[in-house]
C-alpha cells in the first residue's frame, strides 16, 4: 500500500502529543519518544535515510571516596553570527562514587522532500519557477 506523501513547509514544527517536544512537522517518528506519529511511507523513508551530521560522547566516571557530584547538561544553538538561538537545559543529576554516565550529542540532517505539487510554488522570490525545478 502506498499512502501519498504529504510535503510540509521545511523547519515547521510541531508538538509530540506524547512526549511534548517540540520536533519537525515533516517527521513520522518522534525522535525524543521514539512513538510513530503518523503512517506516511515517504516521510518514514526520509527519517530512514537522515545522515548523523555531528555526534559526540563521553564518559564521566565519579572516583571512590569522594563526596558526590553535581552536574547539569546545557545545550545551546549559535547561528552563523555567534548569535545563541536556543539555550536549554537538558538534564540535571548527581554521581556518587564509582558512578558513570554517557553523555551522547547527535544532529541529524534529513534528505529534501519530494517537491510540492504544482498550485503550491517554491521558487524562491524573483527565481523563475522553471529556473528553481533544475
Ligand atoms: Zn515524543
Amino acid at each position: 500500500m502506498n499512502v501519498a506523501s504529504r510535503p510540509v513547509a521545511a523547519g515547521k514544527t510541531r508538538t509530540c502529543p506524547h512526549c511534548k517536544a517540540t520536533i519537525l512537522e515533516s517527521l513520522s517518528i518522534c525522535p525524543g519518544c521514539l512513538h510513530h506519529l503518523r503512517f506516511d511511507q515517504e516521510a518514514a523513508k526520509r527519517q530512514v535515510a537522515a545522515t548523523s551530521a555531528l555526534r559526540v560522547e563521553g564518559v564521566i566516571r565519579h572516583p571512590p571516596l569522594e563526596d558526590p557530584w553535581e552536574y547539569y547538561v546545557v545545550i545551546a544553538i549559535r547561528n552563523d553570527r555567534g548569535e545563541e538561538v536556543t539555550r536549554h537545559v537538558v538534564n540535571v543529576g548527581v554521581l556518587q562514587s564509582t558512578e558513570k554516565r554517557t553523555f551522547a550529542l547527535s544532529v541529524e540532517l534529513l534528505p529534501p522532500q519530494a517537491p510540492l505539487t504544482s498550485n503550491t510554488p517554491k521558487a524562491a522570490p524573483g527565481v523563475p519557477l522553471s529556473a528553481a525545478k533544475r
